[in-house]
């Protein structure tokens, strides 16, 4: 497999390249050099595979020789241990659960995949890999538990101080063994801009070999598309006809794994794109006008992104023509009130409960249905179980949350974190005093 950068064609590098370096130096992104197609045979007969088996073939069609079939099977049996399934609300409402990791969010397919990429890449006698990540929340616990153990990598953490849930904060601090929790006495940008400095210091490049664990990389985006044929297996044997796909977005790494599967030939009739306030894209998609905003704090943080990174991702897709997009791509914008009466809607209605970022993609693929009726099963997308946002869900609904047992599990264990404060300086020296 070799990746172009979206920047620039003409610059190849080997997917391992692309994996520990996930920014190319002229600051584009890296995107397969070709999209394969599967073949038809195996999307027909798609219902007869487990979801390891399909997430081995799309990952082989994807990645070639540069992982051994062997050892690329061995790394997704590990990776993608837990199921994602689609549950119908009613005959055409479906929702796809990707909360059924370690971390409860969708995140950990990303993350698992990745850790175990780069520990499978990181040879005997290389030096440590220092893993920085930034979190608002979910990214962390993903990254956390999905290296804990890795061999050859350790893992810092910064999260900002009393913004994240009880339950994220047990998932970023109760780790020990190779991963470290920072909280840092600011917001979540303050933690993202100590973490970009690290990568661009020199001195401390000379001394330590660091890694970002961001969802730029690539290797968090092909484990992504997993779950699309996976959900699409599930509605085959149930006898579903055609899908609309649903995504809670705010990078849009997600729905651009859902697009990259689309490309490889998944039957797909449409994508939706939910956000929040932050509606860089849906208002890109109405006037052509592609503007970044500053991000604004909503209900479904996970999803505050005012410039989504994964964007250039899928105008490169799309050989940047927005036409083209349009026709595959619709996104709506959601207030943080219609998130909550969504929340509010899908417990009384359905009794289910729903994260906030779950709730947009519901009101999303709604929205869609009443300006495209049809035929079709809509199903949406839940990035997250709704036990990690206890302040976020209205109260009657948060009472009919019942703890996944390994959130149980992690309260009773220890913390351990360091404070910092807003200072790149104090985590400059934390790095060189803990090597
Ligand atoms: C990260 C996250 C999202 C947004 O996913 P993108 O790939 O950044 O679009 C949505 N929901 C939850 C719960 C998340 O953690």
């Amino acid at each position: 497999m070799k990746l172009y950068s979206t920047n620039n064609k003409d610059l190849r590098v080997s997917f391992q390249e692309a994996v520990f370096h996930a920014l190319p130096q002229d600051k584009g992104l890296y995107m397969p050099e070709v999209i394969p197609t599967l073949d038809s045979a195996f999307i027909r007969h798609i219902q007869q595979y487990s979801l390891p088996e399909i997430a081995f073939h799309v990952a082989h069609a994807l990645i070639g020789d540069a992982i051994p079939s062997a050892d690329l099977k061995a790394i997704i049996a590990d990776a993608i241990n837990f199921d994602a399934p689609v549950r119908f609300l009613d005959a055409e409402q479906a929702v796809l659960e990707l909360f059924h990791g370690p971390s409860f969010a969708f995140k950990d397919f990303g993350a698992r995949f990745m850790s175990r990429v780069m520990g499978y890449f990181s040879k005997q006698g290389d030096q440590l890999l220092d893993v920085l990540v930034a979190t608002s929340g979910d990214t962390g616990g993903a990254v956390a538990l999905g290296f804990l153990g890795v061999e050859g990598t350790r893992v810092t953490i910064l999260y900002p101080k009393g913004k994240v849930s009880k339950v994220q904060e047990d998932q970023l601090t109760t780790n020990g063994k190779n991963i470290r929790a920072l909280e840092v006495d600011g917001t979540f940008d303050d933690c993202q801009a100590m973490v970009k400095t690290a990568f661009s210091d020199e001195d401390l490049n000379r001394t330590l070999r660091l890694t970002s664990a961001n969802s730029i990389n690539i290797a968090r985006l092909i484990p992504q598309t997993f779950y699309y044929f996976w959900a699409y297996a599930q509605l085959k044997s149930q006898g579903a006809g055609d899908v609309v796909f649903s995504v809670p977005s705010g990078n849009f790494g997600n729905i651009g794994a859902g697009l990259l599967a689309y490309k490889m030939g998944l039957p797909v009739q449409h994508f939706v794109a939910g956000t929040n306030v932050n509606d860089t894209v849906p208002r890109y998609l109405t006037d052509g006008q592609y503007l970044p905003q500053p991000s604004i704090q909503t209900l479904a943080n996970a999803m505050d992104v005012g410039n989504p990174s994964n964007w250039v991702r899928i105008q490169d897709l799309f050989d940047q023509d927005i036409d083209s997009i349009r026709q595959v791509v619709s996104s709506y914008t959601f207030t943080d009130e219609q998130t909550k009466q969504a929340m509010d809607e899908l417990f009384a209605q359905y009794a289910y409960v729903a994260c906030p970022h779950t709730a947009i993609a519901y009101l999303a693929a709604k929205q869609y249905r009443n300006e495209h009726p049809g035929s079709y099963a809509s199903v949406f997308l839940s990035t997250a179980h709704p036990c990690k946002f206890p302040d976020a869900i209205p109260a009657t609904a948060f009472q009919a949350v019942k703890l996944p047992e390994g959130a149980e599990a992690l309260a009773g264990k220890e913390r351990r974190v360091t404070e910092i404060g807003v200072d790149y300086e104090a985590f400059k020296t934390y790095l060189l005093d803990n090597r």
